[in-house]
């Protein structure tokens, strides 16, 4: 656990928050500034900045508990759709420096916008790109 660190606090209960799951390993609070009704984070209880820093078996452990949550929460909301998001890096739009997955809800006409402009490129480029990241 990291001190300085609010999400710390919050998983490990020193610091109250609307918990809708909790288990040994991870706690699931309701996002204080929501995108949407039920916006909500997966916290591990230890301390990883990002998902670089995160183990395998949490990783793995993260991606269940948001499996079991978001039919769960899309079910008893009435929600038409869900975002899994998260950043890593302030230039992602990372704000707070402990491993997070967001869990949004998503509702016909909710006014949000959780995508991206599609940019354009040439084979040639995306080959370029895809030896780049394997290593060719
Ligand atoms: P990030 O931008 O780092 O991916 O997401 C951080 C999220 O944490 C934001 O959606 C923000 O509203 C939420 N948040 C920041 N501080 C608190 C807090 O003290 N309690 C809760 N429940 N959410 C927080
Ligand atoms: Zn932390």
């Amino acid at each position: 656990m990291n001190n300085d660190c609010i999400f710390c606090k919050i998983a490990n209960g020193e610091i109250p928050s609307k918990t809708i799951y909790e288990d040994a390993d991870f706690r699931v609070i309701l996002d204080l500034g929501p995108a949407t009704k039920g916006h909500a984070l997966i916290l591990p209880k230890e301390h990883y900045a990002n998902l670089f820093e995160l183990p395998e078996d949490t990783a793995a452990a993260a991606m269940k508990v948001a499996k079991k949550l978001s039919a769960q929460m899309v079910e008893n909301l009435g929600a038409d759709g869900l975002n899994l998001v998260q950043n890593n890096g302030e230039v992602a739009g990372q704000t707070v420096k402990h491993f997070h997955l967001h869990l949004i809800p998503r509702y016909k006409d909710d006014g949000q916008n959780i995508l991206w402009n599609p940019g354009k490129m040439s084979d040639e480029e995306l080959e370029e790109i895809r030896k780049t990241i394997v290593g060719e």
